[in-house]
């Protein structure tokens, strides 16, 4: 360190090329930018000359010479701010010494005692170093704060779905479809498109659990919505709004379309035949009632008036849907199929 004893301005710009230093980190950016990086490095060469012309250098000293690849090779290490930033360093220890010792930089820079060059090495070495370390830190923490933010983006999703799912069936739960009732009224009432609600029930369904066991009727409900899905477009909601109780929402579908679509899913649940063992087979039926939207009902309104219907099916001897079909509807719904 005795070059330093020679030149004690070095200390003054040494200190000052620290505090650039510690300043110039808060400028990188973690961005990969080639095309900036080939701007600076064609700017640092233009700087560098320019400045050795102005100080009437020779261009071509073994200083400047060992200079390029370390200005280079930091340059691509660390992006062009950073890079920037650590040139002015080296820039001020330079012109430190020109303030402090003309005769040092005098064109005998590394013919005399090489405090220059030793300086500006120095500095290159631990100035790249650090550049080096504290890039790859940031680049580091950025990429652990993007996988932490996927992470937190999938497990919210998942929790979002969670929260709108009913955990036995898969089918929505009451608050989500109390959610999309309440968005269709809306919708109904802006724009005029129409929606239907049709609410169904499980018949007996107490003697499905009596007489076949819990696990069994569990496998009913989870059977009933997966036939069920198979009978809706990817626009309907299905929910469970009770033990055995169900509501499907058709958007952009009226009543009669409803009406025939429920008939469906009548005759899909009254199909299903679920084997439990030693104790035979279970065939559930379902009762249905249905109601379509109207400006002035509320989605708690269409609920009450489809449970209505509901009963009035339940009443009426159960394994149908109600209001029932009219002959017309009939006639259409056998056109379609045909
Ligand atoms: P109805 O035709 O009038 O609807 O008769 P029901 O027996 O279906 O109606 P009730 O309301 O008397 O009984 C509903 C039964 O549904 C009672 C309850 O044990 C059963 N249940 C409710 N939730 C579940 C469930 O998650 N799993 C099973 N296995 N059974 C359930
Ligand atoms: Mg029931
Ligand atoms: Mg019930």
């Amino acid at each position: 360190l005795e070059f330093l004893e020679d030149q004690p301005g070095l200390l003054v710009t040494g200190a000052i090329a620290s505090l650039i230093c510690l300043v110039a980190p808060i400028w990188i950016n973690a961005a990969n930018d080639y095309k900036n990086r080939a701007r600076l490095l064609g700017s640092l060469l233009l700087v560098m000359l320019v400045g050795m012309a102005v100080m009437g250098k020779a261009l071509i000293s073994p200083a400047n010479i060992m200079m390029l690849p370390g200005i280079m090779t930091f340059t691509l290490a660390v992006g062009w701010r950073t890079g920037l930033a650590y040139l002015l360093a080296a820039l001020s220890i330079y012109v430190g010494c020109v303030v402090q010792s003309p005769e040092t930089v005098g064109y005998s820079v590394t013919s005399s005692n090489g405090t220059l060059l030793r300086a500006l090495v120095g500095a290159a070495i631990f100035i790249f170093i650090g550049a080096t370390i504290f890039r790859r830190e940031m680049v580091n923490a950025a990429h652990r704060l993007e996988t932490a933010r996927k992470a937190a983006e999938i497990s919210m999703a998942h929790f979002r779905e969670r929260a709108a799912t009913d955990a036995l069936t898969g089918a929505a739960n009451r608050a989500a479809i109390d959610q999309i009732l309440a968005a269709e009224t809306d919708r109904h009432r802006e724009t005029g498109i129409p929606f239907a609600v049709v609410v169904f029930d499980l018949d007996h369904f107490k003697r499905v659990n009596d007489t076949f066991g819990h696990l069994a009727g569990d496998r009913v409900l989870i059977e009933t919505v997966r036939v069920v899905k198979q009978a809706l477009r990817t626009s309907d909601m299905l929910g469970r709004i009770g033990g055995e109780e169900f509501v499907v929402v058709l958007p952009g579908v009226s009543g009669q379309q409803a009406r025939l679509m429920a008939e469906r899913m009548r005759k899909m649940i009254a199909a299903i035949s679920i084997q439990v063992d030693g104790r035979g087979s279970v065939s559930p039926t379902a009762s249905f009632g249905v109601t379509e939207c109207d400006v002035n009902a509320s989605a708690t309104d269409l609920l009450a008036r489809a449970d209505e219907y509901l009963y009035r099916a339940k009443r009426g001897g159960r394994n149908r849907v109600e209001p029932e079909l009219c002959s017309s509807d009939k006639t259409v719904s056998a056109s379609r199929a045909g």
